[in-house]
Formats: C-alpha cells, sequence, structure tokens
C-alpha cells in the first residue's frame, strides 16, 4: 500500500532502433543521431518525506546500485531543490526491474523518475521545458525517459524531437552477466572507427517506425556501437545467433550494451525467442517487453 505523502513514477527502459555515431568532438562527447524507443520495462521510484534525502533500491540487481549522491535519482532531486530553494529531504526508493549498466538506460529513467516525484511531492509545479531541462542537465539519455514514445535525439542525444510510431513492436531483451562502460565503449568505437562520419538519421527506419511495420524496422535496425561492444565482450555474438535461430526479425546490442535486443514478428515469437535465449545460457535472463512505452508517470500519490 502506498503511504501517505508519498508519490510513485513509473518509468519505462529504452532500447535505440538506431543509434548514428559521429567523431568525438573536442568536449570529448561525439554527435549522435539516436533514435529511442521506449520499451515496456519499468523502474518505479517512490518519494516520501524525510528528515535528509536517502536512496534505497529493491530488485534483483539492487547490489549494483549506488545509494549514495551519484545515483541519478539523488541528483535529480537535488536538482530540482535547489532551482526552488529548498532542502532535497525526501526518500527515494527504486523499485528496479531495469538492467543496471545494461545500456537501457535505467540510471537515466531513475533521473527522470525521481525528478516527477519530487516535483509532485513537494509541489513545486515545475513546468515541462524546466523537468526538460534538468533532465538534460542530468544526462543525455534523461530527457527521453521523461519524454517516452519514440523520439530523435540529436546533439549528444540530448536535443529530442518526438516521433510517431503507428504500431506496436514485440522484443525480446537478453540481460547479460557483468555490465559494460559506457565510456569505455565510446573509446572502444573511437579506436575502431577513426574515419567516423557525420550522424544521420535514416528516413526507412523512420518510416518503419511511423507506419509500425515490424519487418522493415528489422531491416533498418542498427547500431553504430555494436561492433565496439562486441569487441569488448565478444561473448555476445553467442546471444545474438540463439535470437536470430530462435525466429527474430533481427537482432542487435542494446545501446552500450551488453543487454541485447531481439524484434519479434509477434507476442507469441517473442516468447519462444525469450525461451529459447533462456534454455541456451547465452544470458542471465530473456524477458519479452512491447514498445512503444509511455515516459516517466505518476502511478500514485
Ligand atoms: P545508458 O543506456 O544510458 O548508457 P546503462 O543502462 O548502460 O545506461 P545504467 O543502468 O544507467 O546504465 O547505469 C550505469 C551506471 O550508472 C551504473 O553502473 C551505476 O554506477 C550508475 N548509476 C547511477 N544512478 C543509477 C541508478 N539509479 N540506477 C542504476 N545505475 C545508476
Amino acid at each position: 500500500m502506498t503511504q501517505p505523502g508519498a508519490v510513485t513514477v513509473r518509468v519505462p527502459a529504452k532500447v535505440n532502433v538506431q543509434l548514428a555515431v559521429g567523431p568525438a568532438r573536442p568536449d570529448g562527447f561525439h554527435d549522435l543521431a539516436n533514435v529511442f524507443l521506449a520499451v515496456g520495462l519499468y523502474d518505479e521510484v517512490t518519494a516520501t518525506p524525510a528528515d535528509s534525502l536517502r536512496i534505497t533500491c529493491s530488485g534483483p540487481d539492487a547490489d549494483k546500485v549506488p545509494l549514495d549522491r551519484t545515483n541519478l535519482a539523488a541528483r535529480a532531486a537535488e536538482l530540482l531543490a535547489a532551482r526552488y530553494g529548498l532542502a532535497p529531504d525526501v526518500h527515494l526508493h527504486i523499485a528496479k526491474d531495469i538492467p543496471v549498466a545494461g545500456g537501457m538506460a535505467g540510471g537515466s529513467a531513475d533521473g527522470a523518475a525521481a525528478l516527477v516525484a519530487c516535483d509532485a511531492l513537494w509541489g513545486t509545479g515545475a513546468s515541462r521545458a524546466e523537468l526538460l531541462d534538468i533532465c538534460a542537465e542530468l544526462g543525455s539519455d534523461v530527457p527521453f525517459s521523461l519524454v517516452g514514445g519514440a523520439a530523435l535525439g540529436t546533439g549528444r542525444g540530448e536535443k529530442l524531437s518526438v516521433l510517431e510510431v503507428g504500431g506496436s513492436f514485440h522484443w525480446v531483451f537478453a540481460a547479460a552477466d557483468g555490465g559494460l562502460s559506457t565510456p569505455a565503449v565510446y573509446r572502444e568505437f573511437d579506436r575502431l572507427t577513426p574515419d567516423a562520419g557525420a550522424p544521420e538519421a535514416d528516413p526507412v527506419l523512420l518510416e518503419a517506425l511511423r507506419t509500425g511495420d515490424a519487418v522493415a524496422l528489422a531491416g533498418a535496425l542498427t547500431n553504430d556501437l555494436q561492433a565496439a561492444a562486441l569487441s569488448l565482450r565478444p561473448s555476445l555474438a553467442s546471444a545474438l545467433a540463439v535470437g536470430v535461430e530462435a525466429g527474430a526479425l533481427a537482432a542487435l546490442v542494446s545501446g552500450s550494451g551488453p543487454t541485447t535486443a531481439f524484434l519479434a514478428q509477434d507476442a507469441a515469437s517473442a516468447e519462444k525467442i525469450a525461451a529459447a535465449l533462456t534454455e541456451s545460457g547465452t544470458c542471465r535472463s530473456a524477458r519479452p517487453a512491447v514498445s512503444p512505452a509511455p515516459g516517466a508517470t505518476i502511478v500514485s500519490g
């Protein structure tokens, strides 16, 4: 049961259906054409009044989540409080279902969720534009966790334009043991791709999203970080092969990995692919999920 004065926000994971990466910029970031799709795997963040800022976390990956001020949920609370001249005295509990360090933006999701939860708890009434601003300050993937659905991110991924999605897509996500550090994957990308060109969104992929055409989307999925993730973690290739063998329309590394993503024809096929992956021992766990999913949403409070 929800405690009085508690606000719970549900927030989705994401998969990058296109991740086009340009050369490293002087500031160390990379220009991207990043097509985000929110998927129905969720964390929930509950904010309750407290004497000081405190983070707790539950779920299978809870031991991998930092509970100090480096947690993006804590940073979100601090940024919002600072803007409104408040003390960030809140207990944030993260019920974590999104794989940690899996390339599915779980930390970013918690940042966006904590922001929405604290805004409601404290009655700060920040505008959508203000919330998006704070999200961009928290990290490149955080604005999308607020918005959900599908969006094209440009710049370092944080300048978002919302995309139309004309149907549901069925996915399977296979979590791998151990995470991959996103900066390490970008460094490997730089090493493998000294001549990266300017990133551009693929019109064929955008059209496949708009029409809800899974086969067309499967043909257009790309991830420029995949070679780097596979170079750092060659065993991911086995999971990709098992999913394709089990009928996936396409398989790819999710973002910077090591989670692998499989696009299925329908829900029944997704179940079959998930079962084959689980049985194969090439991943820690495999779960079906449907996209698109809504962004950070208050579910109680
Ligand atoms: P992205 O897809 O945005 O690159 P990711 O899904 O690969 O991110 P996260 O789960 O966001 O990775 O975690 C990356 C690191 O961020 C973790 O190893 C952890 O140290 C830190 N972190 C900070 N806040 C959180 C949080 N709320 N949940 C999980 N990890 C967090």
